[in-house]
């Protein structure tokens, strides 16, 4: 059994009196810093002097260079989208980063795969919150949080793992609840859910619209009755809340008997083997290794791979629907 952590158990007083540089002000940075700061924490925006540093100052931020913030912060939370930390690392932070500080991460996926090796000095921990940035913020905002992995790299001072709750408490999530795990483990999920189960998922939403517009379903219809209309969504916003098999109460007798006697057929057997093979290219970094090939040349294979989505009939479909009806779904 996992083992969680709750704002009882999570001190504050591991980062009074230092300062936390966030590194990055979009989605994750933006939250963590402003829900930082409310909770009293001294905080200051280490950007790259374009637009996320303005609104960072604009929301009252003391913002400078990523180098200059590195060598004012205690923590440094790494919050640049994953597949340029290694270069920002490389150049802006490395060179700044004193023993004793502490190195946080939201994902991590650069230490899991050898991208970023820090230091021997410092404490290096992950914070993970397992939510886009705009709701770890509206959730600070309501009183609650959002769920959270929290996981120690490396311990140099002894008190990384109370660091590492103490941050995960300032942004909210001990609120929730958060979960110790390892980065790998952290990291290898994320990759998992994205390369084995997200395709199964849209793959099949896609394949279902050409077979039944093949049999003379009007394509609006079908998008709408697939995943606009914002039923799907709410299953699984139901399977959350409730359970996986709880929230089938929420649908008619011939709704359950359609679902769960079909359900073994519709997913073939081989599937599992499949799935276990995406699992050895993860942890093997193969995966890791094509996707660090992919960005040195460029992005040409995922370039072609979305322009061919673009093109997918679904898309006009898509449009239709939502010239024609209005869909009130939360942001
Ligand atoms: P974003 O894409 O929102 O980060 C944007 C920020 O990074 C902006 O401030 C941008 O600056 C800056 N940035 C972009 N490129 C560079 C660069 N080359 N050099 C310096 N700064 C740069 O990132 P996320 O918040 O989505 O992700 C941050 C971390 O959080 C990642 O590790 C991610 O895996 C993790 N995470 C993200 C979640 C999410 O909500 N998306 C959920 C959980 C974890 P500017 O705009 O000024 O160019």
């Amino acid at each position: 059994m996992a083992k969680v952590f709750y704002d009882q158990d999570a001190d504050l007083s591991y980062l009074q009196g230092k300062t936390v540089a966030v590194i990055g002000y979009g989605n994750q940075g933006r939250a963590q810093a402003l829900n930082m700061r409310d909770s009293g924490l001294q905080v200051i925006i280490g950007s790259i002097n374009d637009g996320s540093a303005e609104r960072a100052r604009a929301d009252g931020f003391s913002v400078c260079s990523i180098p200059e913030a590195v060598r004012q912060g205690d923590v440094v939370s790494l919050l640049i989208p994953d597949e340029v930390q290694k270069t920002v690392y490389e150049t802006d932070v490395r060179p700044n980063l004193a023993p004793g500080k502490v190195l946080d991460f939201a994902h991590g996926y650069n230490l899991r795969f050898g991208l970023i090796s820090p230091p021997a000095d410092v404490d290096v921990v992950m914070v993970a919150p397992r939510m886009i940035g705009v709701n770890v913020r509206k959730a600070f905002q309501r009183g609650n949080g959002v769920p959270a992995y929290v996981a120690v790299w490396q311990d140099v001072s002894g008190q990384a793992e109370q660091i590492a709750l103490a941050i995960a408490k300032a942004i909210g999530t001990t609120r929730a609840g958060v979960i110790e795990t390892t980065v790998a483990e952290e990291t290898e999920l994320d990759l998992f859910t994205e390369q084995a189960v997200w395709p199964i998922i849209m793959g099949s939403l896609l394949l279902a619209s050409e077979v039944l517009v093949e049999a003379g379903f009007s394509p609006e219809m079908v998008a709408l009755e697939l995943y606009i209309s914002g039923e799907a969504s709410e299953i699984f916003r139901q399977m959350a809340r409730v359970g996986f098999f709880e929230q089938l109460r929420y649908h008619s007798p011939t709704s359950r008997y359609g679902t769960l006697s079909r359900g073994e057929r519709m997913l073939p057997d081989d599937v599992r083997e499949r799935m276990r093979s995406v699992l050895r290219e993860i942890r093997s970094g193969e995966f890791a290794s094509e996707w660090e090939e992919e960005q040195k040349r460029g992005y040409p294979r995922l370039l072609e791979l979305k322009k061919r989505t673009a093109n997918h009939p679904i898309i006009r479909a898509e449009r239709n629907v939502h010239r024609l009806i209005k869909i009130f779904l939360p942001e």
